[in-house]
């Protein structure tokens, strides 16, 4: 028999797809904020034939991950097709002096949009994304250097219909002295604390983030100096461990300053658990916990 009347067995297909995408979510993803795999795993799959290139690379672009608006506007311009396969929009240490707006309009299906800042630059680059498409639903920002009521406006003016937000700043907004603060405590720290049934936020960020009337959750990073736990001399007060204060970023200063105040420390207590301004949806908000060293080793991974 001749080589050509070999009848090789063809496989169709659909199941060719199935097996890429099969493999394509199982592959281990890079760490927030890129949930996406190494293209080293996704490209030689992507060179078996044009219809595998094709198939890998629309589902790892599911994850678009942009460091310069120019690859934004190449992308407009060569590669239009590439706006319905993104879902996660990733923007990695945007230029914060590049006041020029970012357009997502036409990613029609883009459910979550993650930036990663730089926590030494005061500017927040995210407050320039424009036509920013109704159905993204998480937003998430990390290494951003403050987080208070400016940024929770900012965010709700931009994203207008998210339901997740998280946050990892480096400094926590203390609603007592209404500023922001490197974290210290005592004491031991939690890895989370939980918060259900509309309380948990900071002092004035409820009536920021008041226009989003469909955030269901709120996550936000504390990153602490590990050396005043065992530097300092403990107080009662700034021991978060039973959260009998329901800690939602005050600083240690008005901790140990205004707390001894049986009066003020109990009306200051019944205040946050009936904000004056409750989210109609929000159903948990939710500390986190990082060391300072942590955070710079998450750096590292840049
Ligand atoms: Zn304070």
């Amino acid at each position: 028999m001749s080589p050509t009347c070999i009848s090789r067995p063809k496989i169709p297909v659909e199941l060719l797809l199935d097996v890429v995408s099969f493999y394509m979510e199982s592959l281990p993803l890079r760490g927030r904020p890129r949930p996406k795999p190494a293209w080293a795993l996704v490209e030689p799959v992507s060179l078996v034939c044009h219809v595998l290139r094709r198939a890998t690379l629309k589902a790892w672009f599911k994850t678009l991950c942009v460091r310069d608006k120019s690859d934004l506007l190449a992308i407009q311009r060569d590669w239009p097709e590439l706006h319905r396969w993104v879902r996660t929009f990733v923007c990695i240490f945007p230029d914060p002096k590049d006041d020029v707006d970012w357009d997502l309009g036409g990613f029609d299906c883009l459910d979550a949009v993650s930036v990663q800042m730089s926590t030494g630059v005061h500017a927040y680059p995210f407050t320039r994304f424009i036509n920013v498409p109704q159905s993204v639903e998480t937003l998430d920002l990390t290494g951003m250097a403050e987080a208070g009521p400016m940024q929770m406006r900012a965010v709700a003016e931009t994203f207008p219909t998210i339901r997740t937000l998280k946050m990892q700043p480096f400094y926590t907004w203390c609603g007592l002295c209404n500023t922001n603060e490197l974290s210290s405590f005592s004491a031991e720290v939690p890895s989370l604390l939980v918060y259900e049934g509309g309380i948990g936020l900071p002092m004035h960020f409820g009536k920021f983030l008041a226009p989003l009337t469909a955030l269901e959750t709120f996550c936000i990073t504390t990153v602490y100096d590990e050396h005043m736990i065992l530097g300092d001399a403990q107080s009662p007060y700034d021991e978060i461990g039973k959260n009998e204060n329901i800690w939602v970023g005050e600083c240690q200063s008005c901790m140990r300053f205004l707390y001894p105040d049986d009066v003020f420390r109990e009306g200051w207590v019944a205040k946050k658990k009936e904000p004056e301004v409750r989210l109609p949806v929000l159903k948990k908000v939710e500390w986190a916990f990082m060391t300072e060293s942590d955070l710079y080793e998450t750096w590292l991974l840049f």
